[in-house]
């Protein structure tokens, strides 16, 4: 047999080819398999109105809506009056028939869809407030009583009302272009929130016998109509928010004399309802550089001992909102500072009762300017005039400029002293970053929330985690980073997150934390900040004061970047996988130098390595025949196989005559051909990041991209050459692809670390112990959708 370098190559590419032969009989990828399919086919075709760059279409249009409203609060009887005209202006290609209004007072209605179509779980360990709610739910009769529905000329108009939506029926056709009007009256029943939960109500203080209002979803509102959907009029039943119009309000809020009203929009008579000081007050907080109190402890606590028997009316303006909100107590202390920045001009205004200090007062105002100031940075200029936060009994609730947070610290009845925990206190200024972030999503990113609770949510939460972590250093964050999400993406009870609002399993997790944690992965790991931030921007401009579908996110994000993202919202967002990347073998390649006194000694070194076969370890020193007859040895004991023959090195002598230099320096390197298998545990395909660490303790960083996995997405390998021997290597060492098991990361592996606990044999801390396990994750999701209601 011939030698020649074409074989000593070839050695050396046996060995790739080898490998790559193995990798591709693996990869049978079905279309459904194919993690890197671009998305075409499951995004809607681009059209006129919403183009293939998730840019609003050259046609986009939307409807718009004004509305002028009188309301009336009874303290008495916690009942609401009302009565509004609505302009409708159909800018709409189509021709309207009826136009559909949303009624979610409805959903209080006794018999409601909402009401009967709620499922249950077993009931092993219920809160307090649980079962009052569960007993009390089916009780209340709340809903709206529509008195009277009239046309412009005051003649009645023909209505519908199917659950919580009503269809107006126009006498007269309304045509692409044209506009009109018609007047709604009715009333209903405010309720207590702390006993049947929900998005507003009111709340009763017993030791002063007073009432705080958070008024919301308090008027018949216009169904959103657009180009995707229609008339967006699916039920309301509890989860799928609202999906709304812009438009100008113009509302009178009549409520008695000593209440103070927050309220989205300006006030346009504020000398008719404010005092002189407080107007002064006022004035001053526009330039000042810490919350000026408008009204004052004091004031507040005098005030709640009045009780007037008249009334006045606070008049709001409020321009291109798609909402709008108020709340309304004798109780509220009222603190206010002005923010200028950029296109910016703003009061922000928190409202409170004692109830909420110390902490109310001093991080309320503060954190509605931090979103501020932090949020426009990835967006926009906040562009209204009042930013407020109000505290009632809505645990965390957002309107258009108007806020409603919950927390408040516990008071100590025997002292009398007020504490508040670590919990309450990031709760709070967490929960005010996020419902003030809602105005951008999707009060001005004008989301259909009826159908996409991710849309608003997700990412306000990937937003409010940015405005957090620049709160102060380390803010403990309930979501954002990677690692936070692991558990969930684990766990079973799951669906995708594009699964409409009403279906979503496991709430707090799939709407809330997986896309801001995919939003943050992809900022931080995949797309890098420079490219994240640009495309988010240009989707957050692009659709402020629009209304935007899913495509158009994952559009922009791409045309904004020049990355393919496809396999990235294919599985973060269509699927319910995981990220789970081992570590597999690593091999390690060296040239045939095909020099055969090289080869021999390589061979030898290699054989010596291997363990002495047990046989031959036992019979050590037990005595052979050769020792005793050594005239039985010859030229084979003396030279080991591995001894080079001079027909091998005459060979090798010829044919290395025929190479080219670079072929024989080819030959004689020393290079370390490291090839190193990785294995998708979990389904995602993602980034593998390595951190490698050299002999002589350097390290290197190295990031694969996701689509290494674009031929295989189950197993794949890569070859690093290096001069240097790697002594260790680990994927993903700062966890930032939220893979659910870094145990099989490392090579060499490390041992698992954990503690196991020590207790007396007694019988209830064993039950303690079984209880404990007994928590089943469906309790642990109903824990967290308490917490987690807007
Ligand atoms: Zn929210």
């Amino acid at each position: 047999m011939k030698y020649s370098i074409s074989t000593a190559i070839i050695c050396l590419s046996v060995a790739f080819a080898g490998n790559l032969v193995s990798v591709s009989a693996q990869a049978k990828n079905t279309i459904s398999d194919d993690k890197f399919r671009q998305l075409d086919e499951i995004l809607p075709t681009p059209n006129v109105y919403r183009t293939a760059s998730g840019a609003p279409g050259h046609k986009y249009w939307q409807q718009q809506v004004d509305y002028d409203i009188e309301i009336k609060l009874d303290d008495k009887t916690q009942q609401l009056t009302g009565s509004e005209t609505l302009s409708y202006q159909n800018n709409s290609p189509d021709t309207l028939r009826y136009i559909w209004l949303q009624l979610d007072q409805n959903k209080l209605k006794r018999g409601s869809d909402a009401k009967l179509s709620k499922s249950t779980q077993p009931l092993k360990k219920v809160t307090y407030r649980g079962v009052r709610n569960m007993i009390e739910s089916p009780k209340f009769n709340g809903g709206y009583e529509i008195t009277n529905v009239t046309a412009s000329n005051g003649k009645p108009i023909q209505y519908v009302i199917n659950g919580t939506m009503l269809r107006i029926d126009l006498p007269k056709a309304l045509k692409s272009g044209d506009d009109t009007e018609f007047k709604v009256e009715w009333n209903y029943q405010l309720h207590e929130q702390k006993v049947l939960g929900g998005r507003s109500g009111y709340e009763y203080f017993k030791e002063d016998d007073n009432y705080l209002y958070e008024i919301a979803s308090w008027f018949p509102r216009a169904v959103a109509y657009y180009d995707v959907m229609g008339w967006q009029n699916k039920q309301f039943v509890g989860h799928g928010e609202f999906t709304l119009e812009f438009g100008n309000y113009d509302v009178k809020i009549t409520v008695p004399s000593d209440h103070i009203v927050a309220a989205t929009g300006v006030l346009q008579n504020p000398k008719k309802v404010l005092t002189k000081t407080q107007r002064k007050r006022l004035s001053k907080a526009k330039t000042a550089n810490k919350p000026v109190l408008i009204v004052t402890v004091d004031e507040a606590l005098e005030n709640e001992k009045s009780r007037s028997t008249k009334t006045n009316t606070w008049h709001f303006k409020a321009k291109n909102v798609r909402d709008f909100a108020f709340a309304s107590s004798r109780k509220f202390i009222w603190d206010a500072q002005g923010y200028q920045h950029g296109n910016s001009n703003t009061m922000a205004m928190s409202f409170y009762p004692n109830e909420g200090n110390p902490l109310w007062e001093k991080y309320s105002t503060e954190a509605i300017i931090h979103t501020m100031e932090q949020y426009s940075k990835y967006t926009f200029d906040y562009p209204y005039p009042v930013s407020i936060s109000v505290n009632g009994p809505v645990g965390g609730m957002e309107y258009p400029m108007i806020t409603f947070n919950g927390p408040r610290p516990t008071l100590d009845k025997k002292t009398g002293d007020k504490t508040y925990s670590r919990r309450t206190k990031y709760g709070l200024v967490g929960v005010i970053i996020h419902e003030v972030g809602h105005n951008y999503f999707p009060m001005i990113v004008n989301s259909d929330e009826r159908q996409w609770t991710w849309m608003d949510e997700g990412l306000n939460t990937f937003l409010q985690f940015i405005a957090e972590q620049a709160w102060e250093e380390d803010y403990p964050s309930r979501r954002g980073h990677a690692a936070k999400i692991t558990s969930y993406m684990k766990s079973d009870n799951q669906v995708p997150i594009m699964t409409n609002s009403e279906s979503i399993l496991q709430f707090g997790n799939n709407a809330y934390g997986k896309p801001a944690t995919a939003l943050n992965i992809l900022r931080e790991t995949i797309m890098g900040r420079e490219l994240f931030d640009f495309a988010f921007k240009e989707y957050a401009q692009r659709w402020k004061f629009k209304r935007p579908t899913p495509a158009d996110f994952f559009r922009t994000m791409e045309d904004a970047s020049a990355v393919d993202l496809d396999w990235f919202f294919r599985g973060w967002f269509y699927t319910t996988d995981h990220v789970d990347i081992a570590l597999g073998n690593i091999h390690l390649y060296t040239a045939d130098s095909q020099n055969p006194d090289t080869e021999e000694a390589w061979q030898r070194a290699l054989d010596n390595e291997k363990p002495e076969y047990i046989t031959s370890f036992i019979d050590k020193g037990q005595g052979v025949r050769t020792q005793d007859k050594p005239e039985l040895l010859d030229f084979y004991n003396e030279h080991d196989k591995f001894t080079a023959t001079n027909a091998a090195r005459n060979k090798y002598n010829s044919s290395n005559k025929k190479l080219e230099q670079w072929e024989k320096d080819l030959l004689l390197t020393q290079s370390n051909f490291y090839i190193i298998d990785f294995e998708n545990k979990g389904g995602l395909v993602m980034p593998i990041i390595l951190d490698i660490t050299y002999a002589d303790s350097s390290t290197e960083q190295l990031k694969l991209p996701a689509e290494i996995w674009r031929k295989n997405n189950k197993k794949t390998s890569k070859l690093l050459i290096r001069d240097k021997e790697i002594t260790a290597i680990a994927i993903d060492a700062k966890w930032e692809t939220a893979d659910v098991d870094v145990n099989n990361n490392y090579w060499p592996a490390r041992p698992i670390k954990s503690r196991f606990e020590l207790y007396k044999d007694k019988k209830e801390d064993m039950m303690r112990d079984y209880n404990e396990k007994l928590k089943s994750a469906d309790e642990i999701e109903q824990e967290e959708e308490e917490n987690t209601d807007s």
